[in-house]
């Protein structure tokens, strides 16, 4: 996630801001700044400041709270989530709100539900203590009415984000909340199904609002709700599909390794012949690097015939134990990007692992 800058970290969690939120953040202060103009034209006199600075500085100051409250929101799921043991890699702070990665999301209904909940019940409860300030502030006249400004409109945002996040629509909280209700009545797979189904149809009316009435941000919404759907669907049957499914049971054993003094050439027609994309590279009995068809296509033809496998394979490897579940793979896979994985047990490498057997396992079991 290059495209997202590191802002600290809570709870031993990684917060980061992703670009599009700094878009938001300036978006925010200058809505703010125009919706409120009135009320600070009133303003004068506040420590010699003038009232257009003053604005700014408001406006500014308001679109950080904004941020920071979006931020508890998700440190509302991410502290549910902690107390039971589950992993967050990050927050990540987009244009529309967080997003709250967790090393897996729970297959237990009840702590989807609790889990669910806690950001928009965050909100809410900020969107309340807001409203209610804003009264008191508003009784010092002055600079004191532009603070209230400001947290009355930070209470009605803070509920409005809740409002959103509980429609009943992957990836928004309010489809986890479905699937969890769901998923006390019938399987898992099933209840997900059922939830994402119906965030493609909320999905579908969002677009035609959006369409109708040119909103270009119900439009996106609209277009991230689908594919959130979408993704969430794929992910559960994928991980529901590899339960119970080790290593072992999927890896060839069969593995064929290739030495480092092996040229291009040979490994091209190795390759053709044997139908296998990526080889294992031992020297003296120790494996020392992979290389896949990718590695080779990257040296021009003419070079082939004197490149050795040594001199273009990658030596960093990521290993996985047979006895390690399928879905680990997958997850493994996913994150280093990678279509295979050699198979060590007690130092000795005694298969190899690679997307098309986890997808065929996939459509087996289906
Ligand atoms: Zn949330």
């Amino acid at each position: 996630m290059n495209s997202s800058l590191e802002l600290g970290k809570i709870m031993d969690i990684p917060v980061r801001l992703h670009w599009t939120f700094l878009l938001v953040i300036l978006y925010v202060a200058w809505a703010f700044a125009s919706f409120s103009q009135t009320v600070y034209g009133k303003t004068y006199g506040f420590g010699g400041i003038e009232p257009a600075q003053l604005r700014l500085i408001y406006s500014l100051l308001f679109a950080v709270v904004l941020f920071a409250c979006v931020a508890l929101h998700e440190l509302g799921h991410s502290y549910i989530a902690h107390k039971n043991g589950i992993g967050i890699k990050s927050i990540t702070l987009y244009f529309f709100g967080g997003v709250a990665s967790m090393e897996e999301i729970p297959r237990n209904p009840r702590l989807e539900l609790q889990m669910a909940f806690a950001g928009p019940a965050v909100s809410g409860v900020l969107g309340l203590i807001s409203v209610y300030l804003a009264g008191p502030a508003a009784a010092f006249g002055g600079a004191g009415n532009a603070l209230a400004i400001m947290l009355w409109t930070l209470g009605i945002m803070n509920i409005i984000l809740m409002a959103f996040n509980l429609l009943p629509a992957f990836p928004m909280d309010g489809g986890r909340l479905l699937r969890a209700w769901f998923a006390t009545r019938m399987p898992y797979v099933k209840a997900t199904r059922l939830a994402a189904d119906i965030g493609k149809v909320f999905a579908t009316l969002m677009f035609l609002l959006g369409l109708s009435t040119l909103n270009f941000m119900l439009l996106f919404v609209a277009f991230f709700v689908y594919v959130g759907a979408s993704e969430e669907e794929k992910a559960t049957k994928i991980s529901v599909s590899l339960e119970g499914i080790s290593v072992r049971d999927i890896m060839s054993a069969k593995v064929h390794s290739i030495a480092l003094e092996m040229t291009l050439e040979e490994l091209k027609e190795l390759m053709f012949r044997e139908k296998h994309r990526g080889y294992p590279v031992m020297s003296d009995e120790a494996l020392v690097g992979i290389i896949t068809l990718t590695d080779l296509q990257r040296v021009p033809e003419a070079e082939r015939a004197h490149t050795r496998v040594d001199q273009v394979m990658a030596r960093k490897l990521y290993l996985i134990g047979p006895e390690e579940e399928a879905s680990t793979a997958m997850k493994m896979m996913n994150e280093m990007q990678i279509r295979r994985l050699p198979v060590i047990d007690e130092g000795r490498l005694v298969g190899i692992v690679s997307r098309e057997d986890l997808v065929r396992a996939i459509e087996l079991v289906q």
